[in-house]
């Protein structure tokens, strides 16, 4: 199949994706938690802030629960969370765990959870509640609904819109079953925005502070990093990481089950791991104030569980996993190009960064103090707000917030190579055009194949989607101008398109870039790029010189076809052996070798050429044809 030529340096146009909506619509920011959920607006003065409940409480619990009963609603967050006790398989917590997520994914899930998880439809997981199969989905429906009620409320009217927040690293069908969610509770989702990215739009925000900045969230169920760069009003997310499966919840674990073996019960019930959750929980937030606390627990044979627990008893037992959250930091900051040094400052997020022992890991591996200036439990929700507010059109000296692609998007170029178009750590949206030609007289279709990843050769990437451009009117070898567009909208949805400039002919395809790769393929590709960086470059260097060796060579050919004549034969032998050696060194492995033939092939043909262009003038002056000389 015909391939592509490389001609021109990337075009590069940046064209900010926006969606309009008329002036002063009722929109939220939502922060939907493992553990708890926020909702919050900007108000008059374009100050974001939480809206509470009646109760004046501004945290809804993420804890759903189903009653059996026909006809009963479901009852969300603080009600649902005191059902837990006596109806654990009937009050689903950490629901956003599951969200989008199939039954072996959750192997770990499984070992802590009170719940009857089963495969639901297409293998996504479910939770059983006496006949009801519910769907995480179902359940961040209820806890969203119930901010929407409460923000409509609050709002004096029916809400337009909502940007809801997510994990960094959510794939694609996570991000679509909290969209999904979204929709069920009647919300229209302006976007999904990455938490720590919110947190920091609050901080410049609040802050008007310049440089680079480490966005450390640690939440219940989730662990987030992520470098950001704030520069002129414009945040940019310079590197993304962390560990889906780590949080406050995997401290309260640790706690519970040495209560659990401390009780001594083989097989302890439903009620009573959740009664030792829940201690867990208020021991664990006690110790971040307090430098020990009581337990006291009812034994299920009658008697007392109780026992003083120290911070430093319960520093030894999270040790390991507050210290897991230290590689996703040092290769975020390694991805970003950074060292400690050059941080402006570190900011927290998450109830779990009130642990004191967070607070000192967080300085000890950033070599700074962190910042928490804005409440770390309120910080994402805020930045929800704003965001949602600029969406909304409501406000037009706003921000633009960027996210950025995970990987290098590209097309094959001749000689297999990958020709980065967006490279990695982009901005999104973002719009890249490059132009290619033809490489062989009257070719006229062009194999586009799209890839993504660092690597140099396209066998080490990931092919993400092959078309053909069809009709490109027959022309010299280099003539045609295909235009090749790389667009990437703000959702990291990808559509590439080839167009060719005389004749308008287009194509185009739609590509899930990002998606579909989880953290460690993600991962693994960074670091096969950076252990074959040296490799890559060779062959690169090679199949370039290739290339050129092939151009020469054809073009020598053609050129001794039709005008040969012009040579002696002593003349002529000194061509062809020169054009020998050039072929012989493309079929070795050096490519300073093929650049030297290639040199030397042109210094002992450069009064070919000069006589040959003499004929072409003579010719052009004559009327003649070339051939007629011939
Ligand atoms: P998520 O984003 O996962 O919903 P949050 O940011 O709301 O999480 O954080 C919830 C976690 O923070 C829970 O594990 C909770 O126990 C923990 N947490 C809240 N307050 C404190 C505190 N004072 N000390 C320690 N942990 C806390
Ligand atoms: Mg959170």
């Amino acid at each position: 199949m015909d391939v592509l030529l490389d001609i021109a340096e990337p075009g590069q146009t940046p064209k900010p994706h926006e969606i309009r909506l008329e002036d002063q619509k009722r929109v939220v920011g939502i922060d939907l938690g493992t553990t708890y959920s926020l909702v919050a607006a900007v108000d008059m003065d374009g100050k974001p802030a939480c809206i509470a409940d009646d109760a004046g409480v501004l945290s809804l619990p993420s804890v759903v629960y189903y009653s059996d009963e026909p006809g009963r609603e479901p009852i969300t967050g603080q009600k649902a969370l005191e059902q837990a006790i006596n109806h654990p398989e009937k009050t689903i917590a950490s629901a956003k765990r599951l969200m989008g997520r199939g039954l072996e994914d959750l192997a770990d899930e499984m070992s802590h959870s009170s719940l009857a998880l089963e495969a639901g439809e297409g293998g996504m997981v479910q939770i059983a509640v006496g006949s009801q199969h519910i769907s995480p989905v179902g359940v961040a429906a209820e806890i969203l609904k119930s901010l929407k009620s409460r923000a409509e409320e609050a709002m004096g009217g029916e809400l337009h819109g909502a940007v809801i927040t997510v994990p960094a690293y959510f794939d694609d069908a996570q991000r679509q079953a909290t969209k999904d969610a979204g929709r069920l509770a009647g919300l229209e989702v302006l976007r999904l925005v990455n938490e720590p990215t919110a947190a920091a739009l609050a901080y410049g925000l609040d802050q008007g502070r310049e440089g680079m900045y480490a966005i450390y969230d640690l939440g219940g169920g989730t662990f987030d990093i992520s470098i950001l760069k704030l520069n002129k009003g414009v945040f940019q997310v310079m590197s993304t990481g962390g560990n889906s499966s780590l949080g406050g919840d995997d401290f309260d674990n640790k706690l519970a089950d040495l209560f659990i073996q401390e009780i001594g019960d083989e097989n302890p019930s439903a009620t009573l791991m959740q009664i030792c959750k829940r201690e867990a929980r208020r021991v664990k937030e006690q110790l971040s104030q307090l430098e020990e606390t009581t337990v006291n627990i009812a034994k299920p044979d009658g008697g007392n569980y109780s026992r003083t627990i120290t911070r430093s008893e319960f520093n030894e037992l999270i040790k390991k996993l507050v210290r897991a959250t230290g590689l996703p930091c040092r290769r975020a900051m390694k991805d970003a190009g950074l060292s400690g040094d050059k941080l402006q400052g570190v900011v927290l997020v998450g109830g779990s960064t009130r642990v004191p022992a967070v607070r000192d890991f967080v300085a000890e591996i950033f070599k700074q103090e962190p910042l928490v200036d804005v409440d770390p439990d309120q910080v994402v929700a805020l930045g929800a707000a704003h965001q949602a507010d600029l969406l909304s059109g409501n406000r037009r000296d706003g921000m633009l917030l960027l996210d950025v692609t995970p990987l290098s998007l590209g097309i094959e170029t001749m000689g297999e190579l990958v020709e980065k178009i967006v490279p990695r750590n982009s901005p999104i949206p973002t719009a890249r055009a490059q132009e290619f030609t033809t490489f062989k007289d009257g070719q006229t279709a062009m194999a586009i194949h799209v890839v993504q990843g660092e690597r140099e050769l396209v066998s080490e990437c990931r092919s993400l989607a092959r078309f053909e451009l069809r009709g490109i009117p027959a022309m010299t070898a280099g003539a045609a101008r295909i235009r090749v567009t790389f667009q990437v909208d703000a959702d990291g949805l990808l559509t590439v398109s080839a167009h060719e400039e005389t004749t308008q002919i287009a194509q185009s395809v739609m590509v899930k870039p990002a998606y579909g790769l989880s953290d460690g393929e993600i991962e693994t590709m960074l670091r096969d790029a950076i252990a074959h960086g040296a490799d890559d470059m060779l062959a690169r260097a090679f199949n370039e010189a290739k290339v050129d060796a092939d151009r020469v060579l054809a073009a020598s050919g053609a050129a001794l076809k039709h005008d040969g004549d012009l040579l002696s034969e002593q003349e002529l032998k000194k061509v062809k052996a020169a054009m020998l050696k050039l072929w012989e060194t493309t079929q070795g492995k050096d490519h300073e070798a093929i650049n030297q033939a290639i040199r030397d092939l042109d210094r002992d043909t450069t009064f070919f050429a000069q006589r040959r262009m003499d004929r072409g003038v003579q010719s052009s002056m004559t009327g003649h044809s070339v051939d007629e000389f011939s």
